[in-house]
């Protein structure tokens, strides 16, 4: 492992044009782990020129030959698993075991997109006028702008590079500033396939110093981000001024209802998973809890019992870590306080834990939350740590209504044993992904995932729905003349 990451341009490390680089610290202990290059607009014009020159050469490989050498790539990630889940669990902090399945999913991402490259489905259709025959193909976007948040890097990385380069496109990934080793990493795996040099490019630093110019790049064709609702609105509206094509994985407020005929052991399981594994940091965690008024006080009784035999900690055998820096750990506690003093009352956490284990890190105790108001700034706003809130409701009715008055729309959970309560709150739920009977969750690598309202601009990116993220589609219209034959 290095203690300096320097960009990745052209499979080369390349230092950054300011020569300055900013301090990692492990969430874990407030060490210093390494320092990234601290990148700014001339590193995204390099990278622009080389990924340009890569990306034409890439778009003529054809579909089969680009979805073998991501094959090659997955593989070389299987071989190299625990390396990369142990650089992951280093700098989020969550445990190995954890790290492990989160590489596991991002490896099944790349054998699903390389699958692709063998279908690459465009349309044949029909025409309206005599012998005239339609078809519709894909054809790459050009260069990728892809900035990625910290919770899941591996993951991250996965759902956007892989689409990205199987659809022909050069990818210039700009990788969390929390998160930069996991980005090193997968360049030195990719860099020893056959993948051409320049067809991807890791960016690190700052967002407003090395983000804001690769989404302003004119040659930049897209830009997708995961990450906060407020950065993606900056970035929507400075790539909207070019008409680049965007596409946006944002937050999340995901509510969990449980209904008066729920199985309550499963609810309350589900709940705690949602709400505080890998330390909440899930755009698609459990945030708020509406629970029927009838079993309101049994369910919380049960809650409470579990989350106080939660272990914090980065062992396999804790429950979640920190959270992912200084900065995010203070801003969560600040919004506690706030609901505090807005009259929310914390059952239980709500505070930093300062025994000898976790004194140095990121760490919060688990939170949970009751008589907040559905208009309070910590029902609306998402907090991304281990803090979810109680709310009661009077009937299905009610319930569905909180779930939807919210201004995100990622995920939602429903426990009921009721069948037609079931499909209802399925159908009527505002959300991306919606489960019965479990937690709230993203969707599996070969489905689409993401988010209405305030949580996305309706693309999908895992699933053949990618496609059509980092894809131009083009009709091509095959005029036969039969008399010519
Ligand atoms: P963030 O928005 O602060 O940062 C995300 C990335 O954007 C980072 O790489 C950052 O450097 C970059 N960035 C920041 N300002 C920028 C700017 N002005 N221009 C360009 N880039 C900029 O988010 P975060 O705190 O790192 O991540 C947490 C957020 O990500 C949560 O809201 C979470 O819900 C969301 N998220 C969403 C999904 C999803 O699929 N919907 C998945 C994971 C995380």
């Amino acid at each position: 492992m290095v203690t300096r990451v320097l960009n990745f341009i052209g499979n080369e490390d390349v230092a950054p044009h300011s020569r300055a680089y900013i301090p990692k610290l492990n969430p874990h202990n407030g060490e210093q782990i390494c320092e990234l290059a601290r990148s700014g607009k001339e590193d995204v014009d390099r990278a622009v020129e080389v990924a340009e020159r890569a990306q034409s050469l890439w778009a003529a490989t054809p579909g089969v030959k680009r979805g073998e050498v991501l094959f090659d790539i997955a593989q070389r990630m299987q071989v190299r698993q625990k390396e990369i889940a142990q650089i992951v669990a280093l700098e989020t902090g969550k445990s190995l075991k954890d790290a492990l399945g989160e590489t596991g999913a991002a490896i099944s991402q790349a054998f699903f997109m390389a699958g692709e490259g063998q279908r690459f489905f465009g349309r044949t259709t029909v025409s309206g006028v005599a012998n005239r025959y339609p078809v519709v193909v894909r054809e790459p976007v050009g260069v990728c702008g892809l900035i990625i948040a910290a919770n899941t890097p591996v993951a991250n990385v996965a759902w956007k590079v892989f689409p990205a380069i199987i659809c022909g496109n050069a990818a210039i990934l700009k990788a969390s500033e929390d998160t930069p080793l996991t980005a090193w990493i997968m360049g030195k795996v990719i860099s020893e396939s056959a993948l051409p040099p320049g067809v991807l490019t890791i960016l690190h630093g700052f967002g407003n110093e090395v983000g804001a110019p690769l989404v302003a790049h004119p040659r930049v064709q897209l830009i997708s981000f995961t990450g906060s609702t407020n950065v993606g609105r900056q970035i929507a509206k400075a790539a909207g001024e070019r008409l680049a094509k965007v596409c946006l994985e944002l937050g999340g407020k995901n509510a969990l209802v449980v209904c008066e005929d729920a199985d309550l052991d499963n609810a309350v399981k589900w709940a705690l998973l949602s709400s505080f594994s890998n330390a909440g940091q899930r755009c698609a965690a459990s945030s708020r809890l509406l629970v029927f008024d009838s079993v309101y006080e049994k369910f919380k009784t049960q809650l409470l019992e579990k989350i106080a035999s939660l272990k914090v900690g980065p062992a396999d055998e804790d429950d979640y870590g920190p959270v992912i820096n200084q900065k995010q750990l203070a801003n969560m506690l600040a919004s506690i306080e706030q609901a505090k003093a807005a009259g929310a009352k914390v059952l239980v956490g709500g505070t930093r834990l300062t025994d000898e284990k976790h004194r140095n890190g990121y760490y919060i105790s688990p939170t949970l939350i009751e008589e907040a108001q559905p208009g309070d700034e910590i029902s609306r706003n998402e907090l991304f740590g281990p803090i979810t809130c109680l709310y009661r409701v009077r009937d299905f009715d009610h319930a569905v209504k909180l779930a939807n008055e919210s201004e995100y729309g990622l995920t939602a959970a429903i426990h009921t044993k009721n069948y037609h309560r079931a499909y209802e709150f399925a159908r009527r739920v505002q959300s991306g992904v919606v489960s019965i009977n479990a937690g709230t969750h993203g969707s599996e690598p070969h489905m689409p995932f993401g988010g209405v309202k305030n949580s996305g601009n309706g693309g999908r990116e895992p699933g053949p729905e990618a496609l059509d993220v980092y894809s131009n589609l083009k009709v091509v219209y095959h005029n036969v003349d039969p008399k010519g034959v």
